[in-house]
């Protein structure tokens, strides 16, 4: 994208007018949350003024406009992932949610002790511990594949780990930390060698890379709405049909039944099967504007202009003595730069940014594992999205360096300093 291009659609984006600590907002966070344009905000203050009330149960019209808009954002999620039908896609509350509603439903339904489950050890926590749940509660095995010289996961590995008892082939679509993005038809068509399911954690894809869950053979892809520049509050689960129809239910309560009885009940079809009680409807309809709204750029635009900034940021801070980044170079890394400035605490070196106005993500992002397969406790992390700048790049490099030089002679190894309190909450 161009600059004229990029600094177009910053006007939809009012929050990126705010001054942080007297000076102007550089948010580079946009991996843990990405900001809202106004045609986001417009179509859920639409809903909320002129159509807000319970969907599926009521015969007024209010009821009947909100079902309507509800379940069309339902069709769009459908057809942002290339799925035919979007009996296919839960409303779930985040990418978490979606990832435990399939550990749960699928895992316990299917899984016996000893099957395998299959992960990386570069995803993210909401991708490892619903299968170790589903391990302490079944005596399910669950392995991991390391990272390869090149800084990838060992797809190589990843195959010859795969046998009779893999069940489930469970892994990113996009790093969260190292920022590439996988072959999932690769991963596909080995996990199905075997007849396992294949999950595919979308929630750092869906917001950058076009998504087609048929073409690349996924069965379950699960992806959050806060960081597609939707709200809080709502994901998507999509699953192949004739797979999730065949499973139990994970929540139960109002909406997701057939018939109750005191004793017993029967439950609905798909999708309504695992949407138990009143949904996030205006969260969904802002989630689908979302969606309209990254499709109207164009999914390929936006990846070519975060790989883009990705290469100017990673060739900024490479240059600077004393900092370090991580992840594999190469045309599949979008723009998500983990890096350390050697013998300084992220955190530290989040809050010098700060006092800056410039926001980017300090800790272990949930991705322990991979922290231990780097060898550093924490990182620090810039991410960029849709408005972030090439102005803005420079100026975070340049800040790097003030951080480093602030810093220099305080050292305390980034390595093998332990987590301070609150990191957890990375
Ligand atoms: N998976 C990845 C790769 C993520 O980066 C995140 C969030 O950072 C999640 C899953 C979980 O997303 P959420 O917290 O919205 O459920």
């Amino acid at each position: 994208m161009t600059d004229a291009t990029v600094a177009a659609l910053r006007r939809d984006f009012p929050i990126l007018q705010r001054r942080v600590n007297d000076c102007p907002l550089v948010y580079l966070d946009s991996a843990a949350s990405a900001q809202m344009a106004e045609p986001v905000m417009a179509a859920i203050d639409d809903y909320r003024r002129h159509h807000h009330a319970n969907v599926h149960r009521g015969a007024h019209t209010l009821s009947a406009e909100a079902t309507e808009r509800y379940e069309a954002s339902r069709a769009r999620v459908a057809r942002f992932l290339g799925a035919p039908d979007p009996r296919g896609v839960v409303f779930t509350r985040n990418a978490t949610e979606a990832l435990n509603l399939i550990a749960h439903a699928y895992g316990r339904s299917r899984l016996q002790a000893g099957d395998e489950v299959l992960v990386s050890v570069a995803e993210h926590h909401a991708n490892l511990v619903p299968w170790h749940l589903l391990a302490q509660d079944r005596g399910v095995v669950i392995k991991g594949v390391g990272l390869s010289a090149d800084g990838r996961v060992d797809l190589d590995a990843l195959e010859a780990a795969i046998g009779p008892r893999t069940k489930v082939v469970a892994t990113f679509h996009v790093s969260n930390v190292l920022g590439y993005e996988q072959p999932l038809r690769r991963i596909a068509d080995a996990a199905h060698a075997v007849g396992a399911l294949f999950v595919v954690d979308g929630a750092q894809a869906a917001p950058h890379v076009a998504v087609d869950v048929v073409a690349s053979g996924v069965d379950a892809y699960a992806f959050s709405g806060h960081k597609v520049g939707g709200p809080t509050g709502i994901g998507a689960l999509w699953m192949r049909p004739d797979v999730l129809e065949t499973l139990p239910p994970f929540l139960g309560g109002g909406e997701m039944i057939r018939r109750v009885e005191v004793d017993r009940s029967t439950y609905a079809d798909i999708p309504m099967r695992f949407e138990a009680g009143t949904p996030a409807i205006a969260e969904a309809i802002g989630l689908a504007a979302a969606l309209d709204y990254l499709e109207a750029i164009g999914l390929e635009n936006i990846w070519a202009h975060d790989r883009a900034l990705a290469t100017q940021a990673l060739a900024g801070l490479d240059a600077l003595t004393g900092v370090e980044t991580y992840g594999p170079r190469g045309d599949d890394r979008g723009g998500i730069v983990p890096f350390n400035v050697v013998g300084v605490h992220p955190h530290d070196v989040a809050s010098f940014l700060d006092a800056e106005g410039i926001a980017v993500r300090a800790g272990h992002h949930c991705a322990q594992p991979l922290m231990k397969a780097l060898g550093v406790a924490s990182t620090a992390r810039a991410s960029f999205w849709l408005y972030t700048t090439r102005d803005e790049v420079d100026a975070f490099v340049a800040a790097v360096a003030r951080v480093r030089d602030f810093f220099a002679g305080d050292a305390v190894s980034v390595a093998t300093d332990a987590p301070r309190p609150g990191e957890a909450l990375a």
